[in-house]
């Protein structure tokens, strides 16, 4: 017989992450960037305000269980809706504010979002669907700024000003006692393929992956820290660091929308981040303007970044010029989505960290992984056997919301659909998403492996690999390169290049110059636009002999 414990079973709740920050780090800042300036709060203000939101929300008929939405930058406002829409017994939807219409139509729908947060300067985005939007009552329109577009096409919907919102709400607010289980928040995936697929986050599990942020061997979040989150908080809960850095106290420096590498410089500059997280494309992008402007990173201790595979080259060079870590991690939305993050493991030499940081992480604790073939089989963690990734555990989604998608589960395990090997200590490495990977003849190629060699040629801005049809080998990898301006390499010389570096047989012959990759809602190559411009014949593609 199993014994009782005597421990107390204490929800894991939001609410205690909210009541901790904002008693024990009282004094920690929230600044938000406005370009020229910064405005800023302590925690205590922020915690007050989050109060005055919640009990605002209730008045308002905001009950347990209801969607509100949020269509905004990285700000203190979002941030206090983080906190106070789930504390409350709401559910807390962050939208893509970069979906195409229609998608963003579907999960405001999907979701029944009764109410919608929108900074004023992305009213007219907003407007282009509010007309569709049918289960919104409310839009809260967060700024002073212009808020007719949405009147005109929505003069039924009351729309309401977030600070006059709060100020007609109470400083006096119980906060109701959840159960841990229930939903705090969703996020729908960006929908690469299809709809997007709708994933609810419970309080326990965003307690638990709060925590799992927070450790040394992730992202380490301590008081000491003032956070810059540029990775959107409509893109997989800026990766978890609005929870991890309210519950350890960390400032927060939010960028609002100025996303570009001279604001964000200048940010860097006078606020001091020690710690920031953004896919690989931000990084690449800072990296080319600190060619031309003196920049001042010095502030930074780590860059979390993953979203796509990290090129080595990208790694190197922040530590070369910057002496500023990037550190690797992996994760999607259906994952919270910290699942694994790349340091290197104790006793590697100094030469030799570089190597694990390339890699694509070290699967973090509560999190269980496995590789399977395509017949299910557990494939060994030998780093050679390569197989689709599964995992599960407290904060990997069981099931996606009103989508039931049987295919995505294998007994309890989620499927990823990324490709990839692992090693003997729990390090993994991507090759590709399993729609991605090429397959010539009975060889799969990896576009991932490629694109990551080819970017680290001196005169390539970026690359992107996409299989396209061959008579012969039924897929060969087709290579598309943005160069440097005023560079003319030649696709003889980057398949030179290549040719020390990878196997003769995966060299890619065709080649296409292209101006730009596409890139998806969260800033990742758009492969599906690649593949869909060469099948129209868009690309002018080079065959080498
Ligand atoms: P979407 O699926 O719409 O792109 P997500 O942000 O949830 O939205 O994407 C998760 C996916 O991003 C993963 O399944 C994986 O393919 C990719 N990804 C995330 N981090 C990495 C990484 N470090 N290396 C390679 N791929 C990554």
């Amino acid at each position: 017989m199993t014994l009782e414990s005597t421990m107390q079973d204490f929800p894991l709740t939001i609410t205690s992450i909210l009541r901790h920050g904002a008693s024990v780090h009282a004094a920690s800042e929230v600044v938000t960037f406005e370009g020229d300036g910064s405005r800023r709060a302590t925690f205590g203000e922020v915690a007050t305000r989050i109060t005055r939101l919640a009990s605002a929300l209730q008045q308002l008929g905001i009950e347990a269980g209801d969607r509100v939405g949020t269509f905004g930058w990285n700000t203190q406002e979002h941030l206090e809706a983080y906190l106070g829409i789930p504390c409350m017994g709401a559910v807390l939807h962050t939208l893509n504010i970069r979906l195409f219409p229609d998608q963003l139509t579907y999960v405001v729908n999907h979701a029944e979002d009764r109410v919608v947060l929108v900074d004023d300067n992305l009213v007219p985005l907003l407007a282009k669907v509010a007309g569709d939007l049918k289960t919104v009552e409310r839009f809260v329109v967060m700024g002073d700024g212009d808020a007719s577009a949405l009147r005109d096409v929505r003069p039924d919907v009351d729309i309401l000003r977030y600070e006059e919102l709060l100020a007609g709400g109470s400083e006096q607010f119980d906060w109701p006692e959840l159960d841990e289980r229930s939903a705090a928040a969703m996020c729908y995936t960006s929908g690469t393929t299809g709809n997007p697929k709708g994933v609810v986050y419970s309080h326990r599990s965003n307690v638990l992956h709060s925590m799992a942020a927070c450790m040394a061997g992730s992202m380490a979040v301590t008081e000491d820290d003032r956070i810059l989150p540029i990775v959107p908080m409509f893109h997989a809960n800026a990766w978890g660091l609005p929870y991890a850095g309210w519950m350890s106290g960390a400032d927060f420096v939010l960028p609002a929308r100025f996303l570009q590498a001279a604001p964000l410089c200048r940010l860097i500059e006078r606020e001091r981040p020690t710690f920031s997280g953004a896919v690989p494309t931000i990084w690449a992008d800072l990296l080319r303007y600190s060619e031309e402007h003196p920049v001042d990173l010095s502030s930074i201790r780590m860059i979390v970044c993953g979203g796509s595979a990290v090129p080595r080259s990208l790694i190197e060079a922040f530590r070369q010029k910057h002496d500023v870590r990037i550190v690797q991690a992996w994760g999607m939305t259906e994952t919270s989505p910290l699942a694994a993050v790349a340091h290197a493991p104790a006793g590697t030499p100094e030469s030799e960290e570089i190597d694990w940081a390339a890699k694509t992480g070290r699967i973090v604790p509560g999190v269980e992984l496995r590789i399977v073939d395509d017949a299910g089989n557990a494939l060994p963690w030998d780093g050679e056997a390569v197989g689709e990734i599964e995992v599960r555990g407290p904060w990997i989604t069981g099931a996606y919301y009103r989508d039931p998608s049987p295919e995505k589960f294998d007994d309890g395990w989620l499927r990823t659909g990324d490709v990839g090997s692992v090693e003997p200590n729990g390090f993994i490495q991507i090759t590709d998403r399993a729609k991605d990977v090429i397959k010539s003849g009975g060889e799969w190629i990896s576009s991932v492996e490629l694109e990551g060699h080819l970017m680290a040629h001196p005169d390539v801005v970026e690359a992107s690999v996409v299989g396209v049809p061959d008579p012969r080998w039924t897929e060969r990898p087709l290579a598309c390169v943005v160069r440097k301006p005023g560079s003319d390499v030649t696709a003889a010389d980057l398949r030179e290049f290549l040719a020390t570096r990878v196997a003769h047989w995966q060299l890619p012959e065709r080649w296409a110059f292209i101006d730009e990759v596409p890139k998806t809602s969260v800033g990742k190559f758009d492969k599906k636009v690649l593949r869909a411009r060469h099948s129209d014949g868009e690309l002018a593609v080079e065959e080498l002999p």
